[in-house]
């Protein structure tokens, strides 16, 4: 997410992003820190961008560690560590000035095959409100490379989410560690934005987004009790009627030896109370199964919350160990096996409930956004579907059609992942 949100910002900023270390005036290298393996091949890829190109930036968690890559590397041109974006760009302008042009009328689309590197494509843009986190899960060393729980000024936020849209993107995803948790740092600090004042809260943050006109789409968000008021602009048509909850699990006893937060909180009351307030909400999730001590009593818990959930995208990763973090310390890991065997398990009661849900969409209106146009078809997504991470609308060929624009499409199939359709206007 990072490295989409340097891109995004030096794209805006009216530089060029190129696919290989020749055509480039400089390099920069996001690394990670999180398990030994991650380090040897940062070091490896930072060796091989100064080998072909010379002019290195190295970003992301390693940057924590300057001596590391310095010992092994003292030619780099700076370090910056996970939370400096602001850092890493700077350093791009400092040793590669700012292009002299309007980037807002300059700004030129590039796909993925144009640059023959993956971006996120001009039409959607990653909006990082927050870094660092202010809870202590188990499993997660995030608190620890990443520090506290510190936001970004309202006005700061929607200053850049502005500028975005004004570059023609036409879909913010709203990220951070804890997305609800936006402004808590700040004690829900004042900032001004098109002559109104709002609070760096999260309330006051969807509200500011639904006045952009775009999709906003909300992740990483926990079930606490505020939420229920964004949901209101959910059904409003203000933001997009989609949260992603990470929730992890549905044993209280799991969830509790996970340290996760809003644990106590009656998730599924939640849910039914939000889908009373927007009916047509999509909830997206992901699990960890295996976790240490995971009995199959807990286990069957889980798949018990997953039937009464009836979530509509969900995401199942097997439990595994990260140096430093404290769950390693917990009793009983589960063998690699019985995580198989309960990840297949998930995963099938998952897909018939999705597939299911997909279903009912049969016969419906979507609105989509087109991503990208293929020889024989059109792959879009709908509010439902998140980039990268969920399914596509897939949609017969139309000459009219353009990428980043809106269309509706009836709905007339429909498979596990995606939908089918044509468009209608
Ligand atoms: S909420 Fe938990 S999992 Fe998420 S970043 Fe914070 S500590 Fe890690």
């Amino acid at each position: 997410m990072d490295s989409e949100r340097i891109l995004t910002q030096l794209r805006v900023d009216g530089y060029d992003i190129v696919g290989s270390y020749q055509d480039a005036d400089v390099v920069v290298v996001n690394t990670c820190g999180f398990i030994d393996s991650a380090v040897a091949e940062s070091l490896d890829t930072i060796g091989e961008a100064l080998k072909e190109n010379g002019q290195v930036i190295v970003t992301g968690c390693l940057g924590v560690h300057p001596e590391v890559i310095r010992e092994q590397h003292p030619n780099v041109l700076a370090i910056t560590g996970p939370q400096q974006y602001e850092s890493v760009v700077a350093a791009v302008h400092k040793h590669v000035p700012i292009p002299e042009i309007n980037p807002h009328l300059d700004l030129i689309p590039r796909s993925v095959t144009e640059t023959g590197i993956k971006l996120t494509p001009r039409h959607y843009a990653y909006l990082k409100i927050s870094e660092g986190c202010n809870h202590k899960c188990s499993f997660c060393i995030i608190p620890s490379m990443r520090g506290k729980l510190k936001s970004r000024n309202i006005a700061d936020v929607m200053q850049e989410a502005q500028r975005l849209a004004a570059a023609g993107v036409k879909e913010l995803l709203v990220i951070a560690q804890d997305t609800s948790a936006y402004g808590v740092d700040t004690k829900y600090e004042t900032g001004e934005w098109l002559g109104t004042e709002y609070k760096t809260k999260f309330e006051d943050l969807c509200v500011a987004l639904g006045r952009l006109g775009i999709w906003a789409r909300l992740h990483y968000v926990y079930p606490y009790p505020h939420v229920d008021k964004v949901i209101h602009l959910m059904a409003e048509g203000k933001i997009l009627p989609y949260l992603d909850i990470p929730l992890q699990h549905g044993s209280p006893s799991v969830l509790k030896r996970m340290k996760r937060p809003a644990a106590a909180v009656n998730t599924l009351e939640r849910i039914k109370k939000w889908r009373e307030i927007c009916p047509e909400i999509t909830i997206r999730s992901t699990f960890i199964v295996g976790f240490p001590g995971e009995t199959d009593e807990e286990f069957q818990e889980l798949l018990d919350f997953l039937e009464e959930a009836q979530l509509d995208r969900v995401g199942c990763f097997q439990y595994s160990p990260i140096e430093g973090a404290t769950s390693n310390a917990l009793e009983n890991h589960v063998p690699d096996d019985v995580k198989e065997a309960r990840w297949h398990k998930f995963m099938q009661t998952q897909q018939v409930i999705s597939t299911a849900k997909l279903k009912e969409k049969i016969g419906t209106t979507q609105k989509v956004l087109v991503d990208e146009i293929l020889e024989d078809v059109i792959i879009a997504r709908s509010e439902a579907d998140a980039p990268e991470i969920d399914g596509l609308v897939k949609i017969d060929p139309n000459p009219d059609v353009k990428v980043g624009e809106f269309y509706d499409v009836l709905i007339d199939e429909a498979d596990e992942y995606d939908l089918y359709g044509k468009i209608v206007t």
